[in-house]
């Protein structure tokens, strides 16, 4: 008999590792890995790219047209089995994790307009089930019945140590202070805003990961699916 597809959602703060730990959790569990994140970014750099978000102004009025003409797809890597995102049938996958995009796609994605656009997307992308799927609503909103709902996180400073590194392996020129800072804000606009805000669904089980390493997330998690 063939194993009934699971939804898996995995929700937490800025950089505490959701997605390296979601991948991991899609290979483990043979299904498709989808970046919520990813999805804001685009839509992000979009608004930047037609000068309808800067820094932290964002024209609202223009948000109707940019969103009916945008499309935002992931397709594998060359040669490997990463997705990478594209918007408009171009690869931005770089482009959206730059500190440019992170400074304002929290103020583009409290637009309730962005979010019904991007929900809907999200939702059509796990009908099939088999998916994991990381970002800030995915149990509370996107999947409510996702059979399997994890909210993570790390502490602030440890969040920011990893993300620095990370920016400074890729080569970006940045500076400590402002990545921490860039979490902080993000944290804070992400927890208070009107259109879902980030919070642990009642029945997500919390990870605390601030002192694991991606193996040991990988035992907890085997650990939890005994229990499924
Ligand atoms: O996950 P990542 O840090 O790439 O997400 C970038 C931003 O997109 C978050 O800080 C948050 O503002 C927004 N986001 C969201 N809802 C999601 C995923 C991301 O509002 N489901």
């Amino acid at each position: 008999m063939e194993k009934k597809k699971l939804i898996i959602a995995v929700d937490g703060h800025s950089s505490c590792g959701k997605s390296t730990f979601a991948k991991a959790i899609a290979a483990r569990m043979g299904y498709t890995y989808i970046d919520s994140g990813a999805m804001y970014r685009a839509v992000t750099l979009a608004c930047i790219e037609k000068g309808v978000v800067c820094g932290q102004t964002l024209d609202e009025e223009a948000l109707p047209g940019l969103l009916e003409n945008i499309s935002i797809t992931f397709r594998p890597s060359e040669g490997g089995p990463v997705s990478e995102t594209y918007l408009n049938g171009v690869n931005v996958e770089k482009r959206i994790r730059q500190l440019e995009v992170a400074s304002s796609v929290s103020l583009v994605s409290t637009s309730a307009m962005v979010r019904r656009k991007m929900v809907a997307l999200q939702q059509e992308m796990g009908k099939d089930k088999g998916i994991v799927m990381d970002g800030r609503d995915i149990g509370t909103v996107v999947f409510p019945d996702a059979d399997i709902k994890i909210f993570l996180t790390a502490s602030a400073g440890i969040r920011a140590e990893r993300r620095y590194r990370e920016l400074k392996e890729k080569g970006e020129d940045v500076d400590f202070d402002q990545v921490k800072k860039n979490i902080l804000d993000r944290d804070k606009i992400d927890t208070t805003r009107r259109e879902s805000p980030l919070r642990k669904a009642p029945d997500a089980i919390v990870l605390d990961n601030s002192h694991m390493t991606p193996e040991e997330q990988m035992v907890w998690f085997e650990e939890l699916l005994k229990k499924i």
